[in-house]
């Protein structure tokens, strides 16, 4: 029913009986159909399960619930940062607070997620011009209300294929761009960089694709290729088809859902 990615990781004939066995893992684990959450307190219980998590379980878990998106992914390329970190921000929007670009009175927490859609396309409406050959997916906006604000919040998240060898990360060194004091990526840990700082984020295309009414947005990459952001959400308008946009491939985009069982 899924397609799993090219590069199978070798289940090894572990030496360790019971829960410990790769094998019998796998399956009770796929007849769960790999529910996160169930992942995620098998790899609380102890450091065996947390290291086999690591080494297999998150990678399976991944390739089962995002097929396509993580066959893209690896696509001659490796993940970075790890595939737990991954599977975090497959299913978990991770809330958020004050930056130096966008100001919010509250913090607003992190939170497993229903579903999600996570779009190439979308991605590219993040991408500077001269990056749009780099690959990253971004998610819709998960909208947050806030109590002194008229408009409400949108946190999105997105990850780029191979960012070590993307244009992106070329330009944010050549340009210098410092890491951003006080932010951490809150998939992998890594320090991150800020795209308002960097002037790499396209306002109009970006703003556009969220449902932005300005261009109220700011988003973070890390070192790792994850990206996180918020923007302010426009109210519902009528008028949404006004706009020339670059949708014309829209229809075949590699979009992904990602659905939560909770
Ligand atoms: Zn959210
Ligand atoms: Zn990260």
């Amino acid at each position: 029913m899924s397609e799993s990615p090219s590069k199978k990781p070798k289940v090894t004939g572990s030496v360790d009986s019971g829960i410990l066995n790769e094998r019998v893992l796998l399956l009770v684990f796929e007849s769960m159909k790999w529910d996160i959450h169930a992942l995620c307190h098998t790899s609380a219980a102890n450091r065996k399960l947390r290291a086999l998590a690591r080494r297999l379980l998150w990678r399976e878990l991944c390739a089962y619930r995002a097929p396509r998106m993580i066959s893209t992914l690896i696509e001659g390329c490796q993940i970075s940062g790890g595939w737990d970190a991954l599977a975090k921000l497959l299913f978990f929007c991770a809330g958020c607070e004050s930056t130096r670009h966008f100001k919010l009175s509250q913090l607003t927490s992190g939170h497993f997620v229903k579903s999600t859609r996570f779009s190439k396309t979308s991605g590219r409406s993040f991408l500077a011009k001269k990056c749009r050959g780099d690959v990253l997916y971004v998610s819709d906006p998960c909208e947050h209300p806030t109590v002194d604000k008229q408009y409400d919040v949108g946190i999105y998240r997105g990850v780029f294929r191979g960012f070590k060898k993307s244009r992106t990360r070329d330009c944010l060194i050549n340009r210098r761009v410092e890491f951003e004091e006080g932010v951490k990526c809150p998939y992998c840990g890594a320090r991150v960089w800020s795209m308002t700082a960097a002037r790499l984020i396209p306002r109009r295309s970006a703003a556009r694709r969220l449902g932005s009414s300005d261009d109220a947005l700011e988003y973070f990459v890390c070192l790792n290729g994850h990206l996180h952001g918020t923007c302010w959400l426009a109210p519902l308008s009528s008028d949404e088809d006004t706009d020339d946009c670059d949708d014309e491939d829209e229809e075949n985009d590699d979009d992904m859902y990602t659905n939560n069982f909770i």
